[in-house]
């Protein structure tokens, strides 16, 4: 049985850094209810962008271990041992595993921090509480789902029924790396499918531990494994393989557009893609607060480094207020300043590995010399650490057309857009690849309406950012992706549909 590594969660950097020191680090894959490394005895450092430190070295799976891991998934799922249990045990069992995420919090919560580099304050109170409640909001659906009765003739019954897809991979990135394979996970493993996992090899870390509470809470052997390693290896290897049935995946637009070539040409299997996003954030002059617009603006741009989604890096505000709302952002902003991501107060901070840090210098320069005003942050900081931390950065004067404005960049830079109309807005909004999230900030009901409905966007929130729980289906419009996670229309990607017609003598 694994015990949790503390008995009480740290309150204090030192308390986070001595629980550190007693962490055994798990790199190996997990396949067929056993970790191992992978078969050519491949491995690859995971370093801490907290200081560079070398936390452990990863299994660096490939083809090889993608046909093993394929092969027991299929055998589980043929077998029946999962997929043909009562949706109410395969309840008990996914409770179990949420019981220990949560026994395990603080470990879990660790092992992202260094990892990737959150906060552990944002890790220990988001990311693990929200992989819990995923989980079991999913978990406590999958026996209340019904199928349906057509509309038949006297003499004839039809059944519409869903059936597990079968071999699942899920492919997710490191930014939410539990929360992204959570809402995978879940319904995958609700439904009765086999699923195989393949994290970042940025954020492998907390998949791995995963597994053996997923073991632990008794989800049986083959049904749930973990292949850590790159995308080009093992991820391209489950994408092709022609016995998964079907591939989801979150990640960058560019890599689901390959994902899709990848199925087209192997056997055809389902995919669904969560992707990028460019969101805009609109804030007309009568929103009801501004001062809590800004500051809900900051966060959505600050909030764990930028490298979100759903991030609000297209702030749209009325050129009347325009000046004022640009100084309560920057005020909102000193709550967003970058700090060790152990400390506790901490809310801003280290960027995932030196590439992302160079991406996100590297579009600093390009809005100042594409003619945006800088008007806050622009400087990597705290190098002195070995750390890769960069300040919060705001544009002002942005046009669309710029690159910051119509690119991804996934770090905490800002782009400020002013307009005069709603129809302005509107257009400026949804002219973009990308049509993940949006807000509207008004105090007006018709301008509310009128804007979330015209935009193009998988979610909408209105006088707040970043709103929704469970109930609620989340994906994107356009090149954002296709499909829903989280509520119960997650069901559909990991179910086909039967139509069982009986015709009565
Ligand atoms: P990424 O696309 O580089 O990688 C995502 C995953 O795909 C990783 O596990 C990676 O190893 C794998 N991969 C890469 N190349 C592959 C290939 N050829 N075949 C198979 N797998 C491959 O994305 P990232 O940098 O990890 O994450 C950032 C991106 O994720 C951003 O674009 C962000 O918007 C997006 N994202 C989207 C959502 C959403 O719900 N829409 C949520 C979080 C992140």
């Amino acid at each position: 049985m694994n015990q949790p590594v503390s008995s009480s969660t740290p309150t204090s950097q030192a308390e986070w850094q001595a629980l550190t020191e007693r962490l055994s680090l798990e790199g190996r894959a997990y396949l067929n209810g056993a970790y191992q490394w992978a078969a050519k005895g491949e491995t690859f450092l995971s370093v801490s962008p907290i200081d560079g430190r070398e936390l452990a070295a990863i299994a660096s799976c490939d083809q090889s271990d993608a046909d093993q891991a394929v092969m027991a998934a299929r055998n589980a799922f043929e077998a029946g041992i999962w997929s043909q249990l009562a949706p109410a045990k395969r309840k008990a069992v996914l409770l179990r595993f949420v019981d220990l995420i949560e026994a395990n919090g603080d470990e879990l919560a660790l092992l992202e921090t260094l990892d990737m580099g959150k906060p552990i304050s944002h890790a220990r109170n988001v990311d693990v509480p929200a992989t819990a409640r995923a989980i079991r909001w999913t978990a406590e659906a999958i026996d209340k789902v019904y199928g349906e009765l057509a509309p038949t003739p006297h003499n004839q019954i039809g059944m519409i029924s869903r059936e597990p897809m079968g071999v699942v991979a899920a492919i997710v990135p490191w930014n939410f790396p539990m929360i992204m394979a959570a809402w995978k996970i879940a319904p995958a493993l609700a439904t009765g499918n086999s699923v195989i996992l393949k994290p970042s090899e940025k954020s492998p870390l907390s998949a791995i531990r995963l597994a053996a509470l997923a073991e632990e809470a008794g989800v049986p052997s083959g049904v749930f494994n973990v292949l850590p390693g790159y995308g080009h290896t093992v991820g391209k290897a489950l994408a092709l393989h022609m016995d998964v049935d079907c591939l989801v995946f979150t990640g960058s637009t560019n890599v689901a557009k390959q994902l899709m070539i990848y199925a087209g040409q192997s056997n055809m299997k389902r995919v669904w893609l969560e992707a990028g996003g460019k969101s805009p954030n609109i804030v007309f002059a009568d929103a009801p607060d501004l001062k809590k617009a800004a500051a809900e603006a900051a966060s959505a741009i600050a909030f764990n480094q930028g490298e979100v989604c759903t991030a609000g890096s297209r702030l749209l505000v009325e050129n009347s207020i325009r000046a004022e709302f640009v100084g309560l952002i920057r005020e909102a902003l000193k709550t967003w300043r970058p700090g060790h991501p152990l400390d506790p107060a901490t809310t801003c901070g280290a960027i995932v590995d030196q590439g992302q840090l160079d991406r996100i210098i590297d579009y600093i320069g390009i809005g100042q010399s594409e003619g945006a005003c800088l008007v806050e942050g622009g400087q990597r900081i705290m190098e002195d650490t070995g750390g890769l931390f960069v300040q919060p950065t705001v544009f002002d004067g942005v046009n669309n057309q710029m690159r910051i404005a119509s690119e991804e960049i996934f770090g905490p830079v800002l782009s400020v857009i002013g307009f005069d109309t709603a129809d302005e807005a509107i257009r400026i909004a949804n002219d973009s690849i990308y049509g993940l999230a949006a807000a509207v900030w008004t105090s007006n009901i018709n301008t509310a309406h009128k804007v979330a409905k015209a935009l193009r966007a998988g979610s909408v929130w209105i006088n707040h950012y970043d709103g929704g729980d469970m109930t609620a289906p989340f994906g994107g419009f356009k090149q954002s992706g296709n499909g829903r996670d989280k509520s119960v229309h997650a069901f559909d990607k990991y179910t086909e549909l039967k139509a069982t017609w009986l015709v009565l003598e």
